[in-house]
């Protein structure tokens, strides 16, 4: 990999850790090491992690900088975890370099893993670089402050299908909302659906748990968690 070829490429980042696990997904449990980047298209009122977009309570520019693709690609490939998860905000905003980043880290034999709001689509190049995609398609009550226009982009839903590479998960706080998700599933073909509860604390977490075991087997969706809240509440850089 030369530095010639990612010469100008910057990611704007908020946060990198490892010797962590995958929380969340189909990968759950999995040794991982995740690169949180900046930004984020969407404002939705119960998001954990602010920080990475919310320049109105934030100072982002304390709160972020900027990483080039080669330093990035340093610090992953030194981490002891095969497994890399690229998360937000919203990493797909900022493609040129996400890519470049990926294609790196898949060069080096790493598995990774994005984490998308799936309203942005992925370019041709990315998906060729070999990710896969957790898709967390945001629901009506999670997105409320949002039109559905904003929230649900059927055209990006349908792309991050066609990759064959996309888990989708979904945040939810009552059986309810499995109604709505049961409607994409049928309107765009969603696969490998995951349901967690919503919640920063692990008393949260275990409650909602409790109360969507029963609806979310029915409806023959993986029961999903959140394992870093459980074991470490809602602590950064875990
Ligand atoms: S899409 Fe994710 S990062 Fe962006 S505001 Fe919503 S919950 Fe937060």
């Amino acid at each position: 990999m030369s530095t010639l070829q990612h010469a100008g490429l910057r990611l704007r980042v908020s946060e990198k850790f490892g010797s962590t696990v995958q929380g969340e997904g189909s990968s759950t449990g999995m040794p991982a090491c995740f690169i949180r980047l900046a930004l984020c298209n969407l404002i939705c009122s119960p998001c954990d992690t602010p920080y990475t977009w919310d320049h109105k309570r934030f100072d982002l520019r304390a709160e972020t900088h900027y990483g080039g693709i080669e330093e990035l690609l340093v610090w992953a490939l030194a981490q002891p975890e095969d497994l890399v998860v690229i998360t937000g905000g919203e990493p797909l905003i900022q493609m040129a370099g996400l890519t470049e980043l990926v294609k790196g880290l898949r060069a080096a034999g790493r598995m990774v893993e994005i984490e998308t709001n799936g309203t942005i689509a992925p370019s041709e190049p990315l998906v060729a670089a070999g990710p896969s995609f957790n898709v967390s398609p945001k629901l009506s009550r999670f997105g409320a402050a949002m039109p559905e226009t904003r929230r649900l982009r059927p055209d990006v839903l349908r792309a991050f299908v066609a990759t064959g590479r996309a888990r989708f998960k979904f945040v939810v706080s009552e059986p309810a909302e499995l109604a709505e998700i049961a409607a994409l599933e049928a309107a765009y073909g969603l696969t490998d659906i995951s349901v967690m509860p919503e919640g920063t604390d692990p008393e949260a977490i275990l409650a909602g748990m409790r109360t969507l075991e029963g609806p979310v087997r029915e409806q023959g969706y993986r029961l999903g968690t959140r394992l870093h809240v459980l074991l470490w509440g809602d602590e950064r850089g875990r």
